[in-house]
């Protein structure tokens, strides 16, 4: 089961002329075009693992304009599984036609269940996974983000032998998923940086969890707000950054990883002569939905 194309390339960002930083971007947004980024990598073991389990069918938890939820439902119908998303917000369920995400999904059969957000706070616990068994039968279980053990397995095959002479490899985090792989594929002499997309102290000890090595840091000063919120300084620099480098970021998480990369390489964190590695995790899709929201918050957009 796979893509075929699992090396994405560097693309070199240029700095200004008196930058002796070097700033790459590794370009996993262009893995496939609707399963991208890290929830591609996140997904190819776990898929493989349904299909010699038996499994027909995925269920997993997203929100309403969850980039994993996309993944899921697109890569469902391209590997032949049923897919049950339970996605948090009853208000939701006479919205989907508005809901550019969830509009994807149902196109690529995902069967929904709408659910409160008191509810949805029980998605790991047994009673409900229970309930949810009753409901839609035998499953194969994908947590929210859809980290586990194998999702971090497959983000351990993004970094590459060329990626061997980068001083500092970055990425966003949201469950932790995706730098824990990063983290265990990486060399002790490199130092990973994450920058969390979201508010909140847990992800220190989820990522702990996942690796053994201690060659990394989350930088905690660049989630604007929360999760999903923006302003309009984020999003001018998304376009900036688009109209100089030629590359399109996303305004929940590598928006503002690579603008937190660029207050630190401003703030001279990062030695002279230091090589970075930012990873681009995708998340393209997620810029509809969130254009529509600043639409009507009478807010500038985001470039497409
Ligand atoms: C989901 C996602 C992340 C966060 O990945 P985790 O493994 O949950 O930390 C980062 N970037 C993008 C674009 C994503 O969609």
């Amino acid at each position: 089961m796979s893509f075929n194309f699992e090396n994405s390339i560097n693309q070199h960002i240029k700095l200004s002329e008196e930058s002796d930083i070097k700033l790459f971007i590794k370009r996993e947004d262009a893995l496939h075009e609707f399963v991208s980024g890290n929830k591609y990598r996140k997904l190819k073991h776990n898929l493989a693992q349904a299909k010699a389990l038996g499994h027909t069918s995925l269920l997993t938890f997203g929100g309403a304009y969850s980039n994993h939820i996309a993944a899921v439902a697109a890569a469902g119908n391209l590997f032949g599984f049923k897919t049950i998303g339970i996605v948090r917000g009853e208000e939701l369920a006479t919205k989907i036609k508005s809901n550019p995400t969830l509009q994807f999904a149902k196109k690529n059969g995902m069967q929904f269940k709408f659910v409160s957000r008191a509810v949805y706070r029980e998605k790991s616990s047994s009673e409900f996974l229970k309930i949810l068994q009753q409901e839609f039968n035998n499953f194969y279980l994908i947590p929210e983000g859809g980290t586990n053990a194998l999702a971090v397995k497959g983000c351990e095959e993004i970094l590459s032998n060329d990626d061997l002479d980068f001083d500092y490899i970055c990425c966003a985090v949201g469950t932790g998923g995706t730098i824990s792989g990063l983290i265990n594929s990486s060399k002790p002499k490199q130092q990973v940086l994450g920058f969390p997309a979201l508010k909140g102290s847990f992800l220190q000890q989820d990522i702990s969890k996942f690796v053994t090595q201690t060659n990394w840091d989350l930088k905690t000063h660049y989630h604007f707000g929360g999760y999903a919120k923006v302003n309009s300084e984020l999003i001018a620099f998304i376009n900036q950054f688009k109209l100089e480098h030629e590359v399109q970021l996303d305004p929940v998480y590598t928006g503002k990883m690579m603008y937190g990369i660029f207050d630190l390489i401003e703030k001279q964190y990062f030695p002279k002569g230091s090589k970075i590695l930012a990873i681009h995790t995708g998340g393209l899709q997620g810029i509809e939905g969130m254009n529509a929201l600043l639409q009507k918050k009478q807010l500038p957009l985001i470039h497409v």
